[in-house]
């Protein structure tokens, strides 16, 4: 049996992705940074489904320190997704350096670090996957979300990098840039904001929590082979 850790996963796209993984046979390492109360109820959802093994932490991915103290606990990993983030709307002159460096250290500190504590273990077994929960903002930038946007251009810069550096060793490193996906990271949009987006969006709907978790299938099931890869799931939007 394989092991995954995925980071965010009390909710929306990490929690889809949590539960994929353990329908299709992965023990689980499920990060949160507070909610566990949110991880306690995935687990027992999928326990009653499923027999894989779970274990549920809480902790911030920017600090080194407490993701450290998981890894130390994880002897067996084959798959890393990287999914906690958080985003920030607001013009980038009202935005505080403390904003920003939130912004960066959750977003783009947090996959350094995972990587970094995760790699050692993957090289033992000279095999495993790590994938980067992007966005399409990443690859083209967005008004109003300007570190956001960074962030994700320095996730994107980062996955391609690590992935030649890994190649060697066998070890896959893709992101999966997403568009819309309807969670409550979008809360903040009014119903009628959300209705004026969706014109724009050539597939005619949002994407869900499911079309990012058979993204990351996807990768899974495919080889070694395919890695350094920003793949975009956006219903052809940008
Ligand atoms: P969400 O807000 O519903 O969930 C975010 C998850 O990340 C939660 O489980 C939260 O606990 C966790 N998290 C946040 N900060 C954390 C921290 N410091 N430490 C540990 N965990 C933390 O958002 P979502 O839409 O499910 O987003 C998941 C990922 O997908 C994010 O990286 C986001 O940038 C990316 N993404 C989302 C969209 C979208 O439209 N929803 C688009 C592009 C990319």
């Amino acid at each position: 049996m394989k092991t995954a850790l995925v980071t965010g996963a009390s909710r929306g796209i990490g929690r889809e992705i949590a539960k994929v993984l353990a329908f299709n046979g992965y023990n689980l390492h499920l990060v949160c940074e507070k909610n566990v109360k949110m991880l306690q109820d995935l687990k027992e959802e999928i326990e009653k489904e499923v027999k894989v093994t779970i274990k549920n932490y809480a902790a911030d991915v920017s600090n080194y320190e407490d993701l450290s103290k998981i890894f130390d606990g994880t002897d067996e990993l084959d798959v890393v997704v990287n999914n906690a983030g958080i985003s920030y709307v607001g013009l980038l002159t009202d935005m505080t350096p403390e904003e920003w460096q939130r912004i960066i250290s959750v977003n783009l500190n947090s996959v350094f670090y995972t990587s970094k504590l995760a790699v050692p273990k993957m090289l033992k077994k000279h095999a495993g996957s790590i994938i980067n929960i992007s966005s399409v903002w990443g690859n083209v930038g967005a008004s109003t979300e300007v570190a956001y946007s960074a962030s994700k251009a320095g996730v994107n810069g980062l996955t391609r990098a690590l992935a030649k550096e890994l190649a060697p060793s066998n070890i896959a490193v893709n992101a999966i840039a997403c568009g819309f996906i309807d969670t409550d990271m979008n809360a903040h949009l009014s119903s009628e904001e959300k209705e004026a987006l969706k014109d724009f969006i050539p597939a005619n709907r949002f994407g869900t929590p499911s079309d990012v978790a058979a993204a990351v299938m996807g990768v899974l099931r495919t080889t070694s082979y395919m890695t350094g890869q920003i793949i975009t799931v956006d219903g052809a939007w940008i």
